[in-house]
């Protein structure tokens, strides 16, 4: 029989090639789908006794002829008859690929199978396609063709005896790439590793044991004794993961079994992930998956080791955005759902309320189980907390529903290494960190080293120091000062530590305030002054004569502008800024007072601005080379 496709458009097959260039190689993935879905299908008549005869190997098969330019991808599935060939290639199918091209015409990503383009996609190819097909019902086996435009034949073929369709596609001479077995390999592994059915793609090489050949070796008492050779075998080579962990049940599956799959996800990632989340939920949408913390430390990368999404063990994409909620793109693992909507544009997606729900419904889960964790285990909870805090924190500042439940579990880090949780960690600085002003005053470092002086000054107080050392720090002490009324986050270096912490008593002032006046311009000539600000302190007498801070506010501000926080820009553009306070009762400024010897006294001053540098790691370069010279020659 030759006839006409039923097409309402002229002839849409060059359409179909142009309009889909991104995205040809999903033809496989599509094919593949249909001959794992025929073969589902016939796995159920089987299993109901509505089948006769045995099902045999339902082994799906996909091989290229590059010699004859051909691609075939063939199942022992439920096959076609004539009438169904006519009923879902001639018609339905074809009026899927129509509808599909009216519609989409401006979406650009195309994530076409859900269209019932599917078998069509094919010509994104081919020049011609031929399907051989035989139903499992009592049928004549039919041979059908077509050449890329809208005629086609279609024929009994009394020589195809087996049960199942082979699809056959005469590769176009523009796209000889899919004749070469590595790509199709490639291919196949992207797509179809994880599909239900085995997929056999030509085959392998294995060393084994020799059954009839044999090497003398020594027995290791002093004799020979015969060994099997190792002998190179071929056998089927089989792409695909037939059964992948996410579809198990978590209770048939040990710590060991997860971190195997996460390798075979994985295969270039040699380190564990931390721990994981099994996703399964049947109402009131489908989803399953798995979800691996890694470890992070100070780098991301989000383009390596991405989420994977399928639909029905069949892979889909590995950008998630939108489905999965920003902070945990950052995690590795597979989300497979059917209730995807795969076919639309991202803005759409994130409207969707199925997405919405999942993506609500995959934060909770992510937050019941860093809440189980930290009250079923806590040392183990702290072991893991330097490597998944910039979650948490990046989750607290994106999803406030996340944040509310992470208020109970997010540990701060003191700079003696111990943990606590927020509301401990209050209830342990408020006697001593509470200012005048009722405020507690959470003081931090973000590296012990560096700020070694100004945490030592805070210690010999009473006072205890926080480690916050992430990028999102700033952004995230920021937080915390909003969800904690009276609370001030402020680093260590910010002021003087009478300052950080002001009490009513203050120190009494041993210099005039005459004295102070005069003082002020003989120190401000020694040093920059766009870049520091003096101030005249009264501090305790031996504490250090002149102490360099950064307000805390500016810091802060300027810091977020670097990670782009939102209308931060200005901050950034900011000169770095200090200031050199002075203390005013400490005997080496009374000395710089009473100098009469103008050089020397500059000395001084100059020897005190550069120890005060020094503490805070800004004395650099030229200036610190003259520093140690000018100090061997005070010895
Ligand atoms: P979809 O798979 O989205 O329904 P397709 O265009 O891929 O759209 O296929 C149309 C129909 O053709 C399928 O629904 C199925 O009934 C039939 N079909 C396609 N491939 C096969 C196959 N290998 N074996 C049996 N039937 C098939």
């Amino acid at each position: 029989m030759n006839g006409n496709l039923n097409v309402q458009t002229e002839n849409i097959f060059p359409v179909i090639k142009k309009f889909l260039y991104s995205d040809h190689e999903i033809f496989l993935r599509e094919l593949v789908s249909n001959a794992i879905d025929a073969t589902q299908k016939l796995k159920a008549l089987a299993s109901r006794g509505e089948l006769q005869g045995d099902a045999g190997d339902l082994t799906v098969e996909v091989a290229v002829d590059s010699k004859n330019k051909t691609l075939t991808v063939k199942d022992r599935g439920i096959g076609m008859t004539a009438d169904e060939v006519e009923k879902y290639i001639n018609q339905i199918a074809f009026s899927g690929a129509t509808d599909f091209l009216d519609k989409y015409k401006d979406v650009q990503e195309n994530l076409i199978g859900h269209f019932g383009l599917g078998f069509y996609s094919a010509f994104m190819v081919a020049d011609k396609v031929e399907i051989f097909s035989k139903s499992y019902q009592d049928a004549p086996a039919i041979h059908w063709s077509c050449e890329g435009n809208p005629q086609f034949t279609m024929e009994e073929d009394p020589s195809h005896t087996d049960r199942g369709t082979d699809i056959v596609l005469h590769i176009a001479d523009d796209c000889k790439e899919f004749l070469d077995e590595q790509q199709v390999l490639q291919l196949l592994r992207k797509y179809c590793r994880f599909m239900p059915i085995a997929i056999r793609f030509g085959e392998e090489s294995v060393w084994v044991d020799s059954e009839t050949e044999f090497d003398e070796v020594d027995d290791g008492n002093g004799g020979k004794k015969k060994q099997p050779k190792r002998v190179e075998k071929k056998q089927p080579r089989i792409i695909n993961d037939t059964d992948p962990a996410w579809k198990k049940s978590p209770a048939n599956l040990t710590d060991e079994d997860y971190k195997k799959f996460y390798h075979e996800l994985y295969p270039m990632n040699f380190e564990d992930p931390l721990f994981q989340i099994h996703l399964n939920v049947d109402y009131p949408f489908n989803l399953t998956g798995i979800l691996y913390f890694p470890k992070v430390r100070k780098t991301i990368d989000p383009t390596r080791n991405k989420i994977q999404l399928y639909c029905n063990q069949v892979f889909v994409t590995d950008s998630v955005e939108g489905v999965v909620p920003d902070y945990l793109m950052l995690l590795h693992g597979v989300l497979d759902s059917p209730d995807i909507p795969l076919n639309v544009s991202r803005s759409y997606l994130q409207s969707d309320s199925n997405v919405k729900k999942i993506s609500g419904h995959i934060s909770k889960k992510v937050a019941d189980k860093l809440e189980e964790m930290f009250k079923n285990d806590r040392k183990d909870f702290e072991d893991k907390w330097d490597d998944i805090k910039i979650f948490v924190e990046y989750g607290m500042l994106t999803d406030e529903k996340f944040c509310e439940r992470a208020l109970k579990f997010a540990l701060l880090k003191n700079t003696e290494g111990q943990y606590f949780s927020l509301a401990d960690y209050r209830d342990k600085i408020k006697p001593l960190q509470t200012d005048k002003d009722k405020n507690v005053i959470y003081l931090y470092a973000n590296d012990v080293e560096e700020q070694h002086v100004y945490i030592a000054k805070a210690k010999a107080k009473g006072y205890d120091v926080l480690l916050l050392d992430s990028v999102l720090t700033p952004h995230w002490v920021n937080l915390l000062e909003q969800k904690n009324e009276k609370s001030r986050f402020v680093r260590v270096d910010a002021d003087t530590i009478e300052k950080l912490i002001a009490h009513e008593d203050s120190i009494p002032e041993k210099m005039s305030k005459e004295d102070q006046e005069k003082l002020k311009p003989i120190i401000e000539a020694e040093v920059d002054k766009k870049k520091f600000t003096v101030q005249m302190e009264s501090l305790e007498s031996d504490d250090q004569p002149m102490v360099i801070t950064q307000s805390e506010f500016m810091r802060r501000y300027k810091e977020m502008a670097a990670t782009g926080g939102g209308g931060m820009g200005f901050y950034g553009e900011l000169p770095e800024s200090y200031n050199l306070v002075v203390n005013v009762n400490h005997p080496l400024i009374e000395q710089v007072l009473n100098e009469s010897d103008a050089d020397k006294q500059k000395q001084l001053v100059h020897q005190l601005t550069d120890l005060a540098l020094l503490s805070n790691g800004l004395l650099k370069g030229e200036a610190l080379t003259e520093f140690v010279k000018r100090s061997i020659k005070m010895i």
